[in-house]
């Protein structure tokens, strides 16, 4: 018998020089669909649209809002509420807000600086932008953060909710049209056709269950370090922390 360890012993050294910190790859669940938007973007330009709230950016606004009012615990339950599904996303918008009702309209303001932006967010909009693509932002949060935040990073559009406003507070309602499910999808569809870009060369990314119908309405749908509800239903899983892994799977040259 030779006197030599154990293949498992070699397999845990091994696995001890791995640092904890390895970022996961991304998961490709449709090759085929990949390939094809891969060369759509060698015909022409793509449009990228992208939700914000823990894709764009690390946060939940309406959270960061409620924590500026000490009110987080309050969102949370109905978030939680909505998440076990007592709650469609417009009844729980309209719940959330609800409790920012008599907030002054300072603290947007505090909140839009509080906003961490996802790391490699700004290298993929530059990416699409230098490719000639069109760049959009589509939320269910609120255009007071939202807007600004895409005028910085030079993103062409931003849909979202509006806050109503009156004497410089926060009335604990929104404005006009709900963005859904629904909505984002029709949003998708219309910047397309706006720009004379095919649905094969749009790419939808998002994270959670209300991106579900963008995603699957683009010619590529990206989950980004998304709930199994929405991952499962993906083209493309980026795990995170990064965005712009998607530069390279695209085949699009960096910025
Ligand atoms: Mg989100």
């Amino acid at each position: 018998m030779p006197d030599s360890p154990p293949a498992y012993d070699v397999a845990v050294s091994r696995l001890g020089t791995v640092p904890d910190d390895t970022p996961a790859a991304p998961l490709v669940r449709r090759p085929e669909v990949l390939e094809r938007t891969r060369v759509a973007l060698t015909e022409g330009p793509p449009l990228l649209l992208t939700d914000v709230d823990s894709t764009l950016i690390g946060d939940e606004v309406i959270e960061l809002l409620a924590a500026h009012a000490g009110k987080e615990p309050e969102v949370r339950a109905v978030t939680e509420g909505a998440m076990r599904g007592e709650l469609d996303f417009a009844q729980s918008l309209h719940a959330r807000v609800a409790v920012l009702e008599g907030l002054p309209v300072t603290v947007v303001e505090a909140v839009r600086a509080a906003v961490r932006v996802t790391p490699g967010a700004q290298e993929l909009v530059d990416a699409v932008t230098a490719a000639g693509g069109v760049v959009g932002v589509v939320s269910g949060g609120f255009v007071e953060v939202v807007g600004p935040l895409a005028e910085t990073m030079r993103i062409h559009h931003a849909v979202a909710n509006t806050l109503e406003v009156s004497d410089g507070r926060l009335t604990g309602r929104v404005t006009g049209e709900v963005v859904d499910r629904a909505v984002k999808a029709r949003v998708l569809r219309e910047l397309a056709e706006r720009h004379g870009i095919p649905m094969e060369r749009t790419i939808a990314v998002g994270d959670g269950a209300n991106d579900l119908d963008m995603l699957e309405a683009a010619g590529l749908g990206v989950a980004f370090a998304a709930k199994p509800a929405l991952a499962d239903r993906a083209d493309v899983c980026l795990p995170g922390p990064r965005l712009d892994d998607l530069v390279e799977l695209l085949g699009l040259p960096r910025a």
